[in-house]
């Protein structure tokens, strides 16, 4: 407890205690009846401590940590908030359950790494995406995702590694597994803004959402006091500014000329893209027409690429967080009790952070089935490329 300051302590705790219970999902009767025989209470009890009516025990309340698990402290403990945050809801189907725990989680995982940070004298890069760069809504995605690359150096190239270059130009990123379809988040944290992602999907679909958050950055969606934009246009612009800045418009065009397919998985291997985001890219700047794009497309379906595409994009990693916790480990000689202490995250969930991190190497995802696929050999999947200029009739 902080006696150093009871007032803030009075407002935050009851929040605290009803945030936490929210995000595991159990209701006032649940929690009550769930907590140890000597330490019984009635749901009434729970509710007036979560308005602040009354206090619960220091027991109490490590025995409501355990029932919602999270670290003690983390009821008291100072804490950044994460503003703005902002994720995609698939309309019915977030509980809000799931979504406070994803706030709480990232909330959490953001503050880990700014105290771990502190600890070991990391100071953020304040790069140009830090806050400088602000586009109003009248620039388009296209032009606005030009101009970032043009600020960071990039050119028309493809961008190898993006977490770890939007992480020089000022944007933090942490991995948060979700149970739920959030594929990942944008906030502001402390006055930095910062990227939540899940990292348990398909290669291409991982940088597509990070370069996603980075529209709702730089086009100010998530800054305090905004006004909340409806959300399927803003979605859109943080789509299109995602894949432009991924793949520029010119080396769009590139790919579709030659009309080759292979020219296409090439593309997507070298820039980190998937097909089907280019063709979808294409068909809506009219680069190929709706008839082409509709061919493409069941083409795909038919040769189970619209599941399964060829070609390989390189996994990203947001293991800043995970960094520190080595070289507390090995260089510092901390041992897990000062970590999780320092970290405000409980040592089973930073070590399997850990642990998650290392395994993640290589490409996303698993060769496509193409060999399968050419093996079989008969005419329909014989990787015979699709773009045709008749139709098959
Ligand atoms: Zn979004």
């Amino acid at each position: 407890m902080h006696p150093d300051n009871p007032k803030r302590l009075a407002t935050q705790l009851p929040a605290r205690m009803r945030e936490a219970r929210t995000a595991a999902g159990l209701s006032m009767r649940a929690a009550a009846e769930r907590m140890p025989p000597e330490l019984a209470v009635t749901h009434p009890t729970i509710s007036k401590w979560e308005r602040g009516g009354a206090l619960p025990s220091l027991r109490q309340l490590g025995a409501l940590a355990t029932l919602y698990n999270v670290h003690p402290q983390w009821f008291t403990e100072e804490r950044a908030e994460v503003l703005g945050l902002r994720h995609r809801k698939f309309k019915s189907k977030v509980r809000k359950a799931d979504d406070a725990a994803f706030r709480r989680d990232a909330g959490l995982a953001a503050n880990a790494l700014l105290r771990l940070r502190k600890v070991l004298g990391v100071k953020p890069s304040a790069g140009p995406l830090a806050d400088e760069i602000r586009f109003d809504d009248d620039t388009t995605p296209a032009v606005a995702a030009t101009k970032v690359r043009e600020l960071l150096g990039l050119g028309t190239g493809p961008i190898y590694n993006l977490v770890a270059v939007l992480a020089d130009a000022g944007i933090s990123s942490v991995e948060l597994e979700t149970s739920l379809g959030i594929d990942g988040a944008a906030g502001v944290v402390n006055g930095h803004p910062f990227m939540f992602v899940a990292l348990d999907r398909p290669a291409d679909r991982v940088r597509l959402t990070c370069a996603h958050e980075v529209g709702h950055i730089v086009f100010g969606d998530c800054d305090d006091g905004r006004v909340p934009s409806e959300e399927g246009p803003t979605e859109d612009r943080a789509f299109d500014f995602g894949s432009h800045l991924i793949l520029p418009h010119e080396r769009l065009v590139e790919a579709f000329r030659g009309r080759s397919f292979l020219k296409l998985v090439k593309t997507k291997e070298e820039f980190g893209i998937s097909v089907s985001a280019m063709i979808y890219r294409a068909r809506e700047a009219g680069e190929i027409s709706e008839t082409l794009a509709a061919r493409l497309w069941k083409d795909m379906a038919r040769r189970g690429w619209r599941r399964d595409e060829p070609g390989n994009v390189r996994w990203e990693r947001a293991d800043e967080l995970e960094s520190h916790i080595e070289v507390l480990l090995h260089e510092s000689g901390w041992d897990w009790e000062q970590i999780e202490h320092a970290a405000g995250i409980p040592r089973e969930q930073l070590q399997i952070r850990l642990d998650r991190a290392m395994r993640r190497s290589g490409f996303g995802g698993p060769p496509t089935g193409s060999e399968e696929d050419y093996l079989e050999g008969d005419e329909e999947r014989s990787g015979v490329i699709p773009f045709r200029s008749q139709p098959d009739r």
